[in-house]
């Protein structure tokens, strides 16, 4: 297993449709073990196959505990019902920095192939309904920011770039010391 990068915004990737997989051949069970690898290295609770460069319907999500995993693979999934709304204050591995409140259904269920090519169909509500709705719109090229209003979207992605800017001061090599006696 690999951990591979995560891509962040503004990086045009994101943007991509996935496509459906064709098969749950060995490839793709090397990609969701990949993935697996990644989420949890990222601490993250999900994580969607176009988030690492790869237009595919495949994402992976936990949204156990460190004593009780719940890892759950999806592969074209579809959401076929929905119910109720909650507003959730949501991150992400590709908006690093930032969170907001983005409302969503609040019981979901999804029928997908499971990393087997097995038919599976899970009723979640909570966290994992969320988790479930965010990577499934990563698959279509959304980020969450997308599900705000116009100005909140733009409050948003304005403290993503002065955190990244933060982030990037911090990481600098230090200035070369001054020489000695200088000042
Ligand atoms: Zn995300």
């Amino acid at each position: 297993m690999t951990v591979r990068t995560v891509l962040t915004w503004p990086d045009r990737r994101l943007l991509q449709s996935a496509e459906p997989v064709e098969a749950v051949d060995d490839p793709i069970k090397t990609l969701v073990a990949d993935m697996f690898e990644t989420m949890y290295d990222q601490s993250g609770c999900g994580l969607a196959a176009t988030q690492l460069g790869i237009p595919l319907q495949v994402v992976v999500l936990d949204c156990g505990t460190d004593a009780e995993p719940e890892p759950l693979a999806l592969i074209n999934a579809r959401i076929v019902e929905r119910d109720g709304e909650v507003v959730w204050n949501e991150g992400c591995l590709s908006l690093p920095g930032i969170t907001a409140d983005v409302e969503r259904a609040q019981t979901v269920v999804v029928e997908a192939l499971d990393a087997e090519g097995r038919e599976i169909r899970v009723r979640a509500g909570g966290l994992a309904a969320v988790c479930i709705q965010h990577e499934l719109d990563h698959l279509d090229g959304r980020l969450y920011v997308d599900r705000l209003g116009k100005l909140e979207r733009l409050a948003a992605l304005s403290d993503y770039d002065k955190a990244r800017a933060a982030a990037a001061e911090a990481s600098r090599p230090a200035r070369e010391a001054a020489p000695e006696g200088g000042r």
